[in-house]
């Protein structure tokens, strides 16, 4: 017999304190069978991603497991003024579409944005949103949404800093801006995370490696001037073989 691929969980709504149920992915059913660079996962169930974000059916109040625990006066005043006063009440508990996970996604956005909530969370829901964009093959919201969340990630760095331990987010930076289209920024970054002495990440590291050298290919099939940085390197590399 073949397991359900979802179970329920119940969740308590940080706003209006209801105790509700939100459907998961089995932990034995969340390995995707392909994953693109930037990690939007591909799955042949249940895509647990769909899962992420809990709607609270009585007052609408969206969020993740990342989000604000403890709502404070102002956030809970401009949550209810701007979502909950219009909220028309409706079920997220069991199985969803692609349409509706795209819609959870909207509403924990709007949320999150409306409560001011961190940067690091409205650039995860920002990317999340383009990776549903892009199972659905619309381009030009993918991007847009790419856009977007490269634009909160840099807050998120801007902010907080890397201190070392933040190849992921470097190298998140790296890639989205390759995605868009900015090639000389994704560089930029790339080349952080390949040469900062502190970084230790060893994935993420050989990540920026491998992404540098597929920008490298298609700034050259675009014959565009490659950067300062990439013909250092290459210069470093033929020092290394001379054989070649
Ligand atoms: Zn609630």
């Amino acid at each position: 017999m073949e397991l359900e691929p979802l179970y329920k969980v119940k969740v308590t709504c940080h706003y209006c304190e209801t105790e509700y149920e939100t459907s998961r992915v089995r932990p034995s059913l969340k390995r995707p069978y392909r994953t693109d660079a930037d990690f939007c996962a591909y799955y042949k169930l249940e895509n647990p991603d769909f899962y992420v974000v809990r709607i609270c059916p009585h007052c609408g109040f969206a969020s993740t497991e990342n989000a604000t625990e403890h709502l404070n006066e102002a956030q809970r005043k401009a949550f209810k003024e701007q979502v909950g006063n219009r909220w028309v009440k409706r079920d997220y508990s069991g199985a969803r579409t692609l349409d509706q996970a795209l819609a959870t996604y909207k509403l924990a956005l709007l949320c999150a944005q409306v409560i001011q909530e961190k940067d690091r969370v409205v650039a995860g829901l920002l990317h999340h949103i383009a990776w549903l964009y892009r199972y659905m093959e619309d381009h030009a919201q993918e991007h847009r949404f790419l856009e977007f969340s490269l634009e909160a990630y840099v807050k998120v760095f801007e902010r907080e800093g890397t201190g070392g331990n933040e190849a992921k987010l470097l190298y998140l930076l790296g890639e989205l801006n390759r995605r868009v289209g900015r090639f000389n920024e994704a560089v930029q970054w790339f080349s952080k995370v390949i040469h900062d002495k502190r970084i230790t990440d060893a994935a993420m590291i050989r990540a920026s490696r491998e992404q540098w050298a597929v920008l490298r290919e298609q700034m050259i099939s675009s014959k565009l001037e490659l950067p300062e940085e990439m013909l250092e390197a290459d210069k470093e590399a033929a020092k290394r073989s001379p054989s070649k």
